[in-house]
């Protein structure tokens, strides 16, 4: 599906956005990768969505992502008798290993690794933050808090412990049990929540066992800490500015965005930014100014991706929410400011003959009337450097792996087209001439840029940059064949 923007967008599916029809207009709508949520829904729901995903992407011959997105080690609180409590700022509240039905006095916390760490002066945050609890006794089974903020507790809220390095596995038993399934179901991008160091990655990959990609999800103050390992561990980011900003005080979050965007460009890696970008269309069908300029402001900064949770999983205004993202970037995009940024925030990184050839076909695009930078890629590595360039013309990423175009998805400006197995070079012009024209991105008289490597299928083998015309026969003049 050609789109009219460069950055991506990810969307949430959830009970909103379950059947058919609505996937497929989430797609047409803008939605470039599917994120399930292991978090939510089960084994049976995931499978039905994912093949409903499929069908969508065979129907429409439009490479799509899926994303699923592991729960990783998330705290939460156990059940309460009444469903819910009332605390009250000033207040006690206890936090044990019981399992009987909370109160208004205590609840279970069944998580023993955390009462080991947790010491007089610990905060804990439930319900995103809302409820802010100081530990002022502990022991190995209990923690007896003073209720700082107080507000409404209910059954399985989320807790956050921001100031300690929580001695956790990085995927729970529910994790790896997920990540067999989806790896098994054949999922692209596998993202790990509560990540804390590298080692995390890294486990992870070696369970994925190259089946998907590997995305870590920065929202701890130690994966903000260990990021560049956590980087160059991983296959792409996600700036999970929801359980971050519970982390961390909110104003922390901006700077953070700016500075992992900005890394993320520079390693050639997919970098999106997640959470309560329009919030208020859970049940409106507008956004607030606000909102738009916070989904803007990624775009300006080069986000490769921008995502949707609750809006597109849960709310009443899924497409809407698709179609704001998409004509906001739309917009940023055709400002002159936003070239501007990204020009002045590119980083030379030229130790390769391909980031030269990449280079190269940007500065002859743009210097010239070329209408498309086409790139042969199997890996994919080619499109990545490619789109870090971030060129003022299209890239049409050509490839014969389904499973690269899918990766590719999340990827800034990477438009992927399916070609077969080539083994001269003759054709690959032929093939990328005739899919800028197919897929209207150039017609008969324009000139196109067709990077490759050949021989073809060696990966890291960038090494040819034609500057050809999409008129068929004029592409192989004599001299030239
Ligand atoms: P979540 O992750 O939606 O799985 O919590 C994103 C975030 O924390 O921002
Ligand atoms: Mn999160």
């Amino acid at each position: 599906m050609r789109r009219l923007r460069n950055v991506k967008i990810v969307a949430t599916l959830g009970p909103a956005s379950n059947d058919y029809e609505t996937i497929r207009a989430l797609h047409e709508a803008g939605a470039d990768v599917f994120r399930l949520n292991m978090s939510h829904g089960d084994h049976s729901e995931i499978r039905e969505r994912h093949r409903i995903i499929r069908q969508v992407e065979k129907d429409l011959d439009s490479p799509i992502a899926i994303l699923a997105d592991l729960q990783g080690p998330k705290l939460r609180v156990g059940v309460f008798a009444n469903g819910e409590e009332e605390l009250v700022e000033g207040g006690f509240f206890r936090l044990d290993l019981d399992t009987a039905e909370g109160d208004i006095n205590r609840v279970n916390l069944p998580h023993p690794e955390i009462f080991q760490v947790l010491q007089v002066g610990s905060n804990l945050l439930v319900n995103d933050g809302k409820i802010r609890l100081t530990v002022v006794e502990c022991g190995k089974d209990f923690a007896n808090c003073r209720v700082v903020f107080g507000g409404t507790i209910s059954n399985r809220k989320g807790v956050n412990v921001p100031d300690v390095v929580l001695p956790l596995a990085a995927l729970s038993e529910k994790d790896l049990e997920d990540l067999e399934f989806v790896c098994q179901l054949g999922v692209d991008w596998l993202a790990l929540s509560f990540v804390q160091r590298a080692q995390d990655v890294e486990e992870a990959r070696n369970l994925a066992d190259g089946r998907a990609a590997i995305l870590s999800k920065i929202e701890k103050p130690s994966a903000v800490i260990s990021f560049d390992e956590i980087l160059a561990a991983s296959d792409g980011i996600m700036v999970a500015r929801g359980d971050l900003g519970v982390e961390l005080p909110p104003q922390n979050v901006p700077p953070i965005q700016k500075r992992l965007i900005r890394k993320c460009r520079e390693a050639a890696k997919p970098v999106i930014v997640a959470t309560q970008m329009l919030e208020s269309m859970i049940d409106s069908p507008m956004p607030t100014r606000a909102e738009v300029s916070d989904v803007a402001t990624a775009i300006y900064e080069g986000a490769d991706a921008i995502m949707l949770s609750a809006e597109s999983a849960a709310g009443d205004y899924p497409i809407e929410a698709v179609t704001t993202m998409s004509n906001v970037a739309v917009e940023v995009e055709s400002d002159p400011t936003y070239t501007e940024l990204l020009e002045s925030s590119r980083k030379a990184r030229r130790t390769t003959v391909a980031d030269g050839i990449v280079a190269a076909a940007r500065e002859i695009a743009e210097t010239t009337h070329i209408k498309v930078i086409c790139c042969y890629t199997q890996s994919g590595t080619t499109a990545l450097l490619t789109a870090r360039e971030r060129p003022r013309v299209p890239i049409i990423a050509m490839t014969s792996q389904r499973g690269t175009a899918r990766r590719l998805a999340l990827s800034w400006g990477t438009n992927c087209v399916m070609t077969g197995e080539l083994e001269r070079f003759k054709m690959a012009v032929i093939n990328a001439a005739r899919a800028a024209r197919s897929h209207g991105f150039a017609e008969e008289e324009d000139m196109i840029v067709v990077i490759a490597g050949v021989p073809f299928g060696v990966p890291g083998s960038t090494n040819i940059l034609r500057v050809a015309p999409c008129a068929e026969h004029l592409i192989y003049p004599a001299d030239l064949a």
